[in-house]
């Protein structure tokens, strides 16, 4: 196959041979660079090149042209090449009046490019972050495992989730397959037992443990320390800025998470809102990069690890690990976030992992093409949901509960989704039961309204209503509101009460009710549930934990024992 194509469209012949050139010198060894000044000759080009197999990457077009608007040309021109990134050419303008803030909002563009550019560095930049994107979503060249197992299966959906979040490159092959048979019998392996991972090199595991797969990807579940001075509880974005922040100011920082790192934004396929990322970042790409950062400072992250319990003694904070081992640390940061609230329905919890997800589609996405799909939630993170998936199924019907969105959505998903044809709103409904044997095969929905309850075929379900904040672990003494952690002001004090504030001085902002202990990101009371606030919250928590070691009787700073 010849290199795939950058396309580039404007009606002025200039912009369209200085944009070509400029892209030519630097991307022309690994693409094509292709351009037209003309929109219908641009289509009949593209037509080609789709007849003839050839992969397009990028699709450039002016906004404003004569033959046919720019967003116009880019939808059907995505159309012919579906998997390229759209990018709108525009003229400098940082007002909202801008096409490309109505383009991006509407979904209607992937990117946007100013012109004239004012330095060729700046140009390479962007593009060079769009085609890695691009090449992102196309098959990887080498796969470090091949795993084999049931898609219905629970055990291997969670595989697949550990290694995404990972970013490990991996195949799979549904053991049901004649080459998954193939494969398990020339390995002698016994297809009850699955999933299967085989490692590039051969090395087989069956049916592995998630410290086991942590483990086979370099990642570490357990923590060569016993002592430390900060312990970070929780590896989402909150636990991850303090990781950073403590381990780059000297701190002997350990960072012990449940499962691998990224939390629940590490399962949001596109945050938005992320100060710094005009288009956008996706959750994974974000946390994966604080994670490898805060380890590049040196932290101590230990993954697959959950904390069964927290105790003083003296004037140290202990946190008792689930595997039975302790780590003595002179602070405590509390970033366990929170946890999806569950829908209540046994059938559906029964297939948790088998059509039935929580949180937002990440590697579940790609499986959705031409899938009937529904997401059940009124929130920010349901809008996005609906607004990735729609993009692959067949269809996404949106249940809310309640009778309007704007009660608790943004008005520009709530205008995306209104645009977006794939996507219907049912409101006042509720999921009331599930169907299927091993995978999801329909749901029972009921009209609150006229109470009657119906059934719909359903290929999956995406449960996004909320959470419970992660707490139940903490001892009686860390004070709790509806389960979130007090800190700071809005501790009780009350010196009649056992586990009230013990101190003279008042609590520290994000101390929690035990001196020495504090509380970041969605799981503190009051918290703003967002990416930006939690590692606002993380970062702080962590400046606030030098003052307290400075404070405290026998301490002096880091690390002086
Ligand atoms: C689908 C989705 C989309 C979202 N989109 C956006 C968005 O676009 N923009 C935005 O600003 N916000 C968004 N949010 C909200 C944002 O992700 C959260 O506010 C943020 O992740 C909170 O960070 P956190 O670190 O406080 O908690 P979390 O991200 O919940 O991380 C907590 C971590 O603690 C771990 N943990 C829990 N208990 C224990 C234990 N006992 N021992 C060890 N580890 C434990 C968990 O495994 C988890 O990794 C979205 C959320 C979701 C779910």
């Amino acid at each position: 196959m010849s290199r795939p194509v950058l396309f580039a469209l404007d009606d002025d012949a200039d912009v369209v041979r200085t944009l070509r050139g400029d892209l030519s010198r630097r991307f022309r060894r690994d693409f094509r660079v292709l351009g037209e000044s003309s929109a219908i000759a641009g289509l009949a080009t593209l037509g080609q090149l789709a007849g003839q197999g050839e992969p397009v990457a990028l699709l450039i077009a002016d906004h404003q042209m004569s033959e046919m608007p720019g967003l116009e040309f880019l939808a059907r021109a995505h159309e012919l090449h579906p998997s390229a990134k759209r990018v709108l050419l525009v003229e400098r303008d940082y007002s909202v009046r801008s096409p490309v803030v109505q383009a991006m909002t509407l979904g209607q563009a992937d990117y946007h490019l100013s012109k004239p550019w004012m330095l060729e560095q700046d140009l390479y930049l962007a593009v060079s972050g769009f085609l890695a994107e691009w090449a992102k979503d196309q098959d990887a060249g080498f796969d470090l495992f091949h795993v084999i197992g049931r898609l219905q299966d629970r055990g291997t959906n969670e595989l697949r989730e550990l290694l995404i979040r990972f970013s490990v490159p991996f195949r799979f092959t549904a053991a049901d397959s004649q080459p998954g048979r193939r494969l398990l019998q020339d390995k002698g392996l016994d297809p009850a037992r699955l999933p299967v991972m085989i490692r590039h090199d051969g090395h087989t595991m069956v049916e592995p443990t998630p410290a086991q797969i942590v483990e086979a990807v370099g990642g570490t579940t357990h923590s060569d320390l016993s002592q430390c001075d900060v312990a970070v509880v929780g590896a989402g974005p909150a636990g991850l800025a303090a990781a950073v922040y403590a381990a780059s100011e000297g701190l002997q920082t350990v960072v012990l998470e449940e499962t691998v790192s990224g939390g629940q934004a590490g399962s949001s396929p596109m945050i938005r809102n992320y100060p710094g990322f005009a288009h956008g970042i996706s959750g994974h790409d974000l946390t994966r990069r604080a994670c490898e950062q805060a380890w590049m400072f040196g932290a101590h992250m230990v993954f697959s690890q959950p904390i069964a319990g927290l105790s003083c003694r003296g004037p140290d904070r202990v946190v008792h690990l689930a595997d039975g081992h302790d780590i003595t640390a002179r602070a405590v940061i509390v970033a366990t976030g929170i946890a999806w609230r569950s829908l209540g329905v046994p059938r559906l919890e029964a297939l948790v992992g088998s059509g039935v997800f929580y949180g937002a589609a990440g590697s579940e996405t790609r499986a959705m093409e031409g899938r009937e799909v529904f997401v059940v939630g009124a929130g920010n993170s349901a809008g996005q949901a609906a607004l990735h998936l729609a993009r692959h199924a067949r269809h996404v019907t949106l249940v809310v509960r309640g009778d309007n969105l704007p009660h608790s959505m943004s008005d520009y998903l709530i205008k995306e989704i209104g645009a977006t044809p794939a996507i219907t709103v049912r409101l006042e409904t509720e999921v009331i039961d599930g169907h299927g044997g091993e995978r999801l095969d329909g749901l029972t929905l009921r009209d609150k309204r006229s109470g009657r309850a119906e059934r719909v075929p359903a290929d999956a379900l995406f449960v996004l209503i909320g959470g419970e904040p992660r707490t139940d672990w903490l001892p009686k003494a860390v004070q709790l509101e509806g389960g979130y952690i007090l800190t700071g002001r809005d501790i009780v004090r009350d010196a009649s009460h056992p586990s009230r504030w013990p101190l003279d001085r008042a609590p520290l902002p994000l101390e929690t009710s035990v001196p020495g202990v504090f509380a970041a990101g969605d799981v503190r009371y009051r918290s703003i549930k967002r990416v930006a606030s939690a590692v606002g919250d993380g970062s702080t928590a962590v400046r606030v934990a030098h003052e307290y070691l400075a404070a405290e009787p026998g301490r002096a700073g880091p690390a002086n024992r």
